[in-house]
């Protein structure tokens, strides 16, 4: 069985070692509590050439214990091409769920994994207007979002389907054969699946049929600033 999202869990909540972000992790910790959250997710964006993962792990588990409240840890990465390839450290991605890495990978489609490597939304929308069918894209994204999963083994898909409003696209494009390849291999891999607050995605569509086949879906704000922890506004609608 699973439920959700819970919103009394917050699985993908950015810090300073971040550098869009602007909270430390012992702020966010306080606004967790603050916001009486029994998970919080503490994340931060990497790329291959990242190396700040283990002082940002040491921080993070130096924080205070805080009854009934449990810190999981994260690093938010791109999809970088059709193959799956996620842009984060090797070393970082081998060591996932032990004590020397994060819990998970947040797979993120910040651009779509072409072939070729990751293409902007701007390329995207060219390429469609040059007769690239909307629907080979949908797919292309989709079946390395599911490659990606595999490959990461310990992974948790942050905002998925955000790009598709930055390329002109609808969720509504993702026929359900997708978005069931999809669940199955969340279910299979055990990749937990956000309902996104700040980027307000999946869909009731996505999220229902995802929550029918099993996957472990989990409420996020995306914080960026230790005011948003926790704070859900479209996720409970
Ligand atoms: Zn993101
Ligand atoms: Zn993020």
């Amino acid at each position: 069985m699973s439920t959700g999202p819970l919103t009394d869990g917050d699985h993908h909540v950015h810090s300073t070692f971040s550098d869009d972000a602007v909270s430390t992790p012992a702020q966010n910790l306080a606004a967790a509590q603050v916001a009486r959250l029994r998970e919080i997710r503490m994340v931060d964006h990497v790329r291959v050439s990242t190396t700040y993962v283990p002082e940002f792990l040491s921080v993070v588990r130096a924080l205070p214990r805080l009854e009934g409240l449990t810190v999981l840890t994260g690093v938010e990465a791109k999809i970088l091409d059709a193959s799956g390839a996620i842009d984060a450290p090797p070393e970082v991605l081998a060591a996932l769920g032990t004590p020397a890495g994060p819990d998970r990978v947040l797979l993120a489609d910040h651009q779509v994994p072409g072939p070729d490597g990751p293409w902007s939304p701007r390329a995207t929308r060219e390429r469609i207007d040059a007769g690239l069918a909307p629907a080979d894209v949908v797919e292309m994204l989709v079946t390395a979002t599911i490659r990606a999963m595999r490959a990461a083994g310990r992974a948790q898909l942050a905002h998925p389907f955000s790009i598709l409003p930055k390329i002109g696209l609808k969720e509504d494009d993702v026929p359900d054969e997708l978005l069931d390849a999809l669940a199955q291999a969340a279910v299979d891999t055990g990749t937990t699946v956000e309902i996104n607050e700040k980027w307000q995605c999946p869909g009731p569509r996505a999220a229902d049929r995802w929550r029918a086949a099993g996957v472990q879906l989990v409420a996020s704000t995306d914080a960026h600033d230790a005011a948003d922890v926790g704070v859900y506004s479209w996720v409970r609608g």
